[in-house]
């Protein structure tokens, strides 16, 4: 099924004219729970990965022994989503029986690791894997038209003691055997850094700068035009600028920190290539919600990757626009 993001509430174009100048193009990615196959564009896996390249891993120095048993993560969330989809009976309500509960009680963070030195390699878990073909303005570089991203999922890289993001750039066609047997790591620092798969629906979509990176003229004309008294008014911020979710380029929305400028090694500054969001939307960007999906607007449907990161925010990926071979930069928002 395709997704569709609705029509803005109204065209701000027509509001303010110059807003014009400040339109770009973003591609909402919209993972939806699936199984895809190496083929496809998803989130989670499995990759189109070549049978004579090592599986990359994480040697940074940090402690990998203790936390969630990716195992444990994917049959709490079975059994739960198994639990809360049983109709309820008279007597017998939904959700977990005695005996599930027991089984989620073992399912516990702990060392689950033991013999884990602090640098021992342990495999990069797949996070997204996008075909050129599939998400329009993805825009590899040189004849690429895959891009694989891989994270170690520890708070325990650079200065932001962050997940530690990788990404990785090939033509498919060069893959002629795909690694049948994919690495998976045994424990994660967090269980909201195991996505659980999905495959995309990529959708472009329209977008406006970031409010706080638009030229003070035209804040001020905003700012007068945005009804500040009513909660239900249209909002430049959640309604008309930058979508909510997963998606590929547009503009970076800074909400938790405000503007940032974000400069390569090499002094220029850098694109935005994923954003990777806790959740597709919100109560504050209902207008977002893609036609195919306003009968579950209420339901869980707005975390369909599982992954959170931050405290419940979204981190972006963002690449040199003059050679991605520069370090990428990752920053939470
Ligand atoms: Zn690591
Ligand atoms: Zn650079």
């Amino acid at each position: 099924m395709t997704r569709s993001t609705p029509e803005r509430p109204l065209d701000i174009e027509a509001v303010i004219p110059e807003l014009s100048g400040h339109r770009g193009t973003g591609t909402r990615l919209h993972p939806r729970p699936g199984s895809p196959v190496p083929e496809e564009s998803s989130v989670g896996g499995p990759l189109l990965w070549p049978a004579d390249e090592p599986w990359p891993t994480c040697t940074v120095p940090h402690k990998r022994r203790f936390g969630d048993r990716v195992a444990d993560v994917r049959r709490r969330r079975r059994i739960l989503a198994e639990a809360w989809s049983r109709p309820s009976t008279r007597g017998q309500p939904s959700g977990p029986t005695e005996e599930e509960l027991r089984i989620l009680d073992t399912l516990r963070r702990g060392r689950h690791a033991p013999w884990l030195g602090d640098t021992d390699p342990i495999p990069l878990m797949p996070i997204a894997q996008l075909y050129a073909r599939d998400v329009p303005g993805l825009g590899l570089p040189d004849d690429a038209d895959l891009l694989q991203v891989l994270w170690c999922p520890f708070n325990a890289h650079g200065e932001d003691r962050n997940v530690d993001v990788h990404l990785f750039r090939r033509r498919a066609a060069d893959v002629t055997e795909v690694l049948a047997e994919q690495p998976e790591l045994e424990v994660a620092g967090r269980d909201d850094y195991v996505p659980d798969l999905c495959v995309l629906h990529p959708e472009k979509v329209v977008e406006h700068q970031y409010g706080g990176l638009l030229p003070f003229p035209i804040r001020a004309r905003l700012d007068e035009w945005q009804d500040w008294e009513d909660e239900n008014a249209v909002s430049y911020q959640f309604d008309l600028s930058i979508p909510p979710g997963w998606k590929i380029g547009g503009f970076a929305s800074w909400h938790v920190t405000g503007p940032q400028a974000v400069i390569c090694e090499c002094g220029r500054e850098m694109d935005l290539l994923l954003t990777m969001d806790s959740r597709e939307w919100d109560r504050g960007t209902r207008s977002w919600v893609p036609s195919e999906d306003q009968d579950v607007v209420d339901t869980e449907a707005n975390t369909p990757t599982w992954i959170v990161v931050g405290r419940g925010g979204s981190l972006l990926v963002f690449v040199c626009p003059s050679d991605w071979d520069h370090p990428h930069r990752v920053v939470l928002q």
